[in-house]
């Protein structure tokens, strides 16, 4: 029943870590293939987490209060609006879930969304037996929130939105997502992906927070893998109405699934505004300065508002990447529009100068 994954970043990870057998595992030079935080943690993090080390014996769930008091103060939702998880990933596989699951199963199912976008969510839709309706995005490679409105229809179940979207980085206008969720919500439910909303400056970001707190059948899923480098600790959560919570929630490993020392810890980053806006400004200087260089060369790369880019290649995407990865360069290919594309994280300086240095032997 499960369709097949080709292509996507679960069928990179699982082809990857499943087929290569450990002694041929690259030691890599700069790992720029999953959007990964290279400045670690925050300091202040740190500590907290060395700390909590000594509650490892206790569940998490009386610490909950304290972060979704600071993010409900920061997003202007009380309490009941917030559910944790073990990074994003766990509110886009519930979701996958219940929209594809709960009523009549016997009714066709549609997920809408625009691609090349992320595809975790709708892959594990499809394996539900749900049909992904994929609208192009425009030729300015932004989602097209008009063309997705006029394919919304009776068997829509779920829209889903990926803000700023991942591959390409690119964002839609805040003022026109507020009012398009202010639409189409009261007739079907929307997903807002914000895995990387963090990187935007304030004049970028829709007021998400708002939506939910209006009521609005919306649901944002938000995480602590990028901006605050959490992908190897696991924090995330979900915004949404408290109904839509319970129901998700019959699909996650509820709260158990976060431990109490990333709990701690993500208090600590959360309150780091100023390490925060340290990996916010150092990540667009050194986008800034790859998105140069690339340019430099000849290539046209997508100007992007996260944390990696997306430009097109000029070879073969498998003979790209595993060249690519046999220099110690970790990064990802796609197709899609006819033709190769390189998707290379944002790191260091160092690391994408490292990059750009054996970018330039490979395609010569
Ligand atoms: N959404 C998007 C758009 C992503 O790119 C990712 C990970 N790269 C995720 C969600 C899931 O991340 P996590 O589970 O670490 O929060």
């Amino acid at each position: 029943m499960a369709a097949p994954l080709a292509g996507s970043q679960q069928a990179f990870a699982r082809e990857f870590y499943l087929t290569a057998p450990p002694e041929t595992m690259p030691k890599l030079k700069a790992r720029l293939m999953a959007n990964e935080n290279p400045y670690g943690i925050s300091p202040k993090a740190r500590e907290a987490l060395v700390k909590a080390v000594d509650l490892s014996n206790r569940y998490a769930w009386m610490e909950f209060g304290e972060l979704a008091n600071r993010i409900g103060e920061q997003e202007g939702v009380a309490r009941k609006h917030i559910l944790f998880s073990p990074g994003s990933s766990d509110i886009l596989m519930a979701a996958a879930a219940y929209y594809t699951q709960n009523g009549d199963p016997s009714k066709p199912r549609t997920i809408l969304t625009c691609r090349p976008t992320y595809d975790d969510l709708l892959e594990r839709s499809e394996a539900f037996g749900a049909k992904i309706e994929a609208v192009p995005l425009t030729p300015q490679y932004e989602y097209d929130l008009d063309a997705m409105k006029a394919r919304i229809g009776p068997n829509t179940k779920m829209v889903y939105i990926v803000n700023p979207n991942n591959p390409t980085g690119t964002i839609v206008n805040p003022q026109k997502l507020e009012a398009f969720v202010r639409e189409v919500a009261p007739k079907v439910p929307v997903f807002l992906d914000e895995a990387y909303i963090d990187f935007l400056a304030p004049a970028e970001r829709p007021n998400t927070g708002k939506l939910v707190a209006e009521g609005l059948n919306v649901i944002v899923a938000r995480t602590f893998s990028k901006i605050h480098a959490f992908a190897g600790l696991r924090l995330g959560y979900g915004l949404a109405q408290p109904d839509t919570l319970k129901a998700l929630r019959q699909y996650t490993n509820n709260n158990f699934g976060v431990s109490i020392t990333t709990l701690m810890a993500g208090i600590a980053a959360y309150e780091d505004r100023e390490w925060q806006t340290y990996c916010r400004t150092e990540n667009a200087k050194v986008r800034d300065y790859t998105t140069k260089a690339l340019k430099g060369m000849g290539y046209e790369v997508i100007p992007s508002f996260a944390n990696f880019l997306l430009f097109p290649i000029r070879m073969k995407p498998k003979t790209f990447e595993n060249q690519m990865w046999a220099n110690g360069i970790g990064i990802q290919t796609r197709e899609f529009g006819g033709q190769p594309w390189c998707r290379v994280s944002i790191g260091t300086q160092a690391e994408m100068e490292a990059f750009l240095a054996e970018f330039k032997k490979v395609v010569g």
